[in-house]
């Protein structure tokens, strides 16, 4: 199957049917597997299924376990918008998607957030392996000069601003990236050592290459890495392979993103934003089409019951 555009895949998927079909095949590829205990061969029924083993004999349709679980709206739907969600640079607005698809603001809110939960990558994305890499912190929040003087920090009580309502800080991003490949982002709590070392090493193998600024949160990074940094007090941007220009890219396209598509995001949210930007990120390379394919493959959003138990 290769879709060109929304219509083309609108149009295929004219059936709730068609979906189904597709989506069985994407999930189970032939072979229906009970979501509830993992039994196989389950019994036909006219909704969907019954599952054959004694003990379980539960109902299910290839929704149950997804993100598509528990939704009214069709499968058509939601196909279209995780078509509109991973192919947007900057991503899409609720506001936008409602208007795109005919849905409700609140029902496109839901329905972003859970194609974000399916974009989240599930196991540790590894880095540096075959290529350079770089890390750095971003900041997400209004500069203090742009505020409105009572919104800005008060000098007597800097955990309020200046109308007596709590002072946010600004959010704090660790971004790694290997040039010429993919980007790691976690929100933390704030720009420490430890928090940034921490992330470095369960996504850079020891040995690695890494490119930093001359921050001393990654002066560790020394003992395990090849470590150079970027002389920006000095204002030296690039001195041949140093350099951070590949991370600060992708931090003006996720601020744009950010602020422009999404305006404000929670400190509640912010992490699934990033999976988002992540995810669309590091399938730029392939087509369209395939990345609508290979995220719906993702689209389990619960663990199996042998997974738990460690059987598979
Ligand atoms: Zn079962």
């Amino acid at each position: 199957m290769d879709f060109k555009s929304l219509p083309q895949l609108l149009d295929h998927f004219k059936e709730e049917k068609t979906c189904i079909e597709y989506y069985e095949n994407i999930r189970w590829a032939g072979k229906p597997v009970c979501p509830h205990c993992d039994a196989e061969h389950p019994y036909v029924t006219t909704r969907g299924y019954k599952c054959s083993n004694n003990e379980c004999y539960k109902k299910f349709t290839v929704k149950v376990g997804t993100i598509f679980e528990n939704s009214k709206i069709s499968l058509r739907t939601w196909f279209a918008a995780i078509w509109r969600c991973t192919n947007h640079k900057k991503g899409i607005s609720s506001v936008q998607l409602s208007l795109d698809l005919g849905i409700t603001q609140k029902t496109a809110w839901f329905v972003l957030h859970r194609v974000r939960e399916m974009l989240k990558d599930k196991s540790p994305r590894m880095l540096g392996e075959y290529g350079m890499v770089e890390a750095d912190e971003a900041y997400i929040g209004q500069r203090e000069q742009t505020k409105h003087y009572s919104k800005r920090r008060s000098d007597e009580n800097p955990s309020l601003r200046n109308d007596g309502s709590p002072y946010v800080e600004k959010k704090v991003i660790v971004g790694i990236i290997e040039r010429n490949g993919k980007v790691v982002l976690k929100h933390v709590p704030n720009a420490t050592k430890k928090n940034m070392v921490a992330l470095i090493e369960k996504h850079v193998p020891k040995g690695a290459k890494i490119y930093t600024d001359e921050s001393k949160v990654y002066k560790s990074l020394k003992k395990h890495y090849t470590h150079e940094t970027v002389k920006h007090a000095l204002s030296i941007y690039v001195a041949g392979d140093v350099h951070t220009n590949t991370i600060e890219n992708f931090w003006s396209v996720l601020k744009r993103g950010l602020v422009g598509v999404y305006h404000q995001v929670s400190e509640k949210h912010l992490e699934r934003y990033l999976d988002e930007f992540s995810a669309r990120f590091n399938t730029r390379d392939i087509t369209t089409s395939d990345r609508f394919q290979n995220f719906l493959k993702e689209s389990e959003s619960y663990l199996s019951h042998k997974r738990l138990i460690g059987v598979k």
